[in-house]
């Protein structure tokens, strides 16, 4: 049986907004990562052997996939560049669960890390999937649309007619998909990863782009998963406020949303997509920064 998730309210800034708790699924296997590997979760456990995927080694889904394969009895090996050797020694957080996990964790250097991406996408073993960094995949669309037909329900039981989504974006596959199965409802996110430019090209691979997905951008430049003090600030103000996010997403979302907040009117449900399992790390990247 598929996991469902709740509504709740929260007040930011004096403003009203409604939270779709994709966050309280599961610990480990949670926000986006549930949705995006529900076809997995639902797969028969005699289906695979192995699992194998590449990434970052903080990753949330590389995390998530190690959870799923536990579950399963799956084997799970992850590609990644040369990690850095004081991580090696004492792995911390989500790199640390995930060989807890029983994750094999496969370095390569990182000049030859495009060719060993290659050689697993070359390899063809039924027994074996590959899944892509982050989980983009079009395998992700299945549980995406589970999200989207309950924030319908939810929507129509309110009987609220013009609707916001909010949700940030990697890969940007979890707002793309629910942008496409939500026609009529409007869907925001913001680049996490790279630029407006990069988010359109990874979502374009998936298909044509939507036209009720828009990209909201920040005046300020953020790179990908480094402490910003207006982003512990604003992680601050939504855990005071009641509710905990995690500080790479869900940080650069909220910071953008009430930066551009008056250009929107209408009802917001923000889509948690999970990731607090990562906090702990980034908020000792922030005491290194003396940023507290
Ligand atoms: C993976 C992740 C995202 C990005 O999801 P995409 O579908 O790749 O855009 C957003 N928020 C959190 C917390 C994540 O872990």
């Amino acid at each position: 049986m598929p996991i469902t998730s709740g509504v709740d309210r929260l007040v930011v800034q004096g403003r009203d907004f409604y939270i779709k708790r994709d966050d309280l699924i599961d610990p480990l296997l949670s926000g986006n990562k549930y949705r995006k590997l529900y076809s997995l979760i639902d797969t028969p456990a005699t289906r695979y052997r192995r699992l194998i995927s590449y990434g970052g080694t903080q990753s949330n889904a590389m995390l998530s996939i190690a959870a799923l394969c536990r579950q399963k009895g799956w084997l799970f090996d992850y590609t990644a560049k040369t990690v850095p050797a004081h991580l090696k020694a004492s792995p911390s957080g989500n790199l640390r669960m995930a060989l807890e996990l029983g994750m094999q964790l496969h370095e390569v250097a990182p000049a030859a890390y495009q060719a060993a991406i290659e050689k697993l996408r070359s390899q063809s073993d039924p027994a074996m999937l590959l899944v892509p960094q982050g989980g983009a995949d079009p395998m992700a669309r299945f549980g995406i649309d589970m999200l989207a037909r309950e924030i319908d329900a939810w929507r129509r039981s309110r009987r609220i007619s013009s609707l916001y989504i909010v949700t940030p974006s990697g890969t940007g596959t979890t707002a793309y998909y629910l942008a496409c199965a939500l026609p009529e409802l409007m869907v925001l996110t913001t680049p996490v990863v790279g630029d407006r430019g990069y988010l359109s090209a990874q979502m374009e691979r998936l298909g044509a782009m939507p036209r009720n997905l828009r990209i909201l951008e920040s005046g300020r430049k953020h790179n990908f998963a480094r402490p910003y003090p207006e982003f512990l600030d604003m992680w601050r103000e939504l855990k005071e406020a009641g509710i905990e996010f995690d500080l790479i997403y869900g940080a650069a979302m909220w910071h953008v949303l009430l930066e551009q907040i008056d250009r929107i009117d209408g009802t917001i449900l923000y889509v948690h997509s999970g990731g607090l399992s990562g906090n702990a790390t980034m908020l000792e990247r922030y005491r290194h920064k003396g940023f507290i």
